[in-house]
């Protein structure tokens, strides 16, 4: 049997935007177990349903900022609570900040646990803005598309789910630049901690999905694939 005795792995998918964290989650949290927690996604979701959190991030994501600290941590730190993580999560998004990383260590420390890895992905700058500038999104389920890569099956549609697909409105060239600048400043300095701390596993994004998939695998310590 493949796998790792002994329970869920607590992990991060780290990486500047556009590196394919979504789509290696979508490929590992079933190979894993675990279940797959995207900021982004809840971000996008409180805004599609108008909640005050919602309301609060929206212009912020769409310009390409960050949400403030207090807001993402409450969020998570309730998202944290939920009983289906406790057998092993995978984080995409989160944490961006030293604020946010901190806030984890703690939530962790409290229940005697710690991250077994922080699987930085790592694309050239040049590559990441053809990826986001060309990305599609499904508005149904969120599956990942690219105009010229990864086309779907019919012109529009998402190929999982029937969904409309549609343009990011962070990924315009002017919130691609504003994001790939506030990762350089607030987010990767993040890396040296994790390097520091023993779980850093950096791994080559380029190239096939499956590809990185494999090479993710091939880092984590006892899984055997
Ligand atoms: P993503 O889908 O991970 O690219 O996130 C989209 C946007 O949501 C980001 O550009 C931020 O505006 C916001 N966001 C997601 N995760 C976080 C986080 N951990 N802290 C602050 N803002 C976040």
């Amino acid at each position: 049997m493949s796998g790792r005795a002994g329970g869920g792995w607590r992990l991060v998918l780290f990486g500047a935007p556009g590196v394919g964290k979504g789509t290696q989650a979508q490929a590992i949290r079933t190979r894993l177990g675990l279940v797959h927690v995207a900021t982004g996604d809840m971000l996008r979701a409180a805004m599609q349903a108008g909640t005050a959190l919602g309301l609060q991030a929206r212009a912020i994501v769409e310009r390409g900022g960050l949400v403030p600290d207090a807001l993402v941590g409450a969020m998570m730190t309730e998202r944290l609570a939920q009983p289906d993580v406790a057998g092993g999560f995978l984080l995409d998004g989160f944490p961006r900040t030293a604020v946010q990383a901190d806030l984890l260590d703690g939530l962790l420390a409290g229940r005697g646990q710690r991250l077994d890895r922080v699987i930085n992905i790592a694309v050239p700058e040049p590559e990441i803005l053809e990826r986001l500038t060309g990305r599609r999104m499904c508005s149904g389920c969120g599956a990942s598309y690219h105009v010229r890569d990864l086309r779907p099956r019919v012109e529009g549609r998402c190929d999982v789910c029937g969904g409309s697909l549609q343009q990011r409105a962070d990924d315009t060239v002017e919130a691609i630049a504003h994001r790939l600048g506030v990762y350089q400043a607030e987010t990767a300095p993040l890396v040296t901690r994790y390097e520091r701390a023993g779980v850093l596993l950096t791994v080559d994004g380029r190239g096939r999905p499956e590809e990185v998939t494999r090479r993710i695998l091939a880092g984590l310590p006892g899984w055997d694939a």
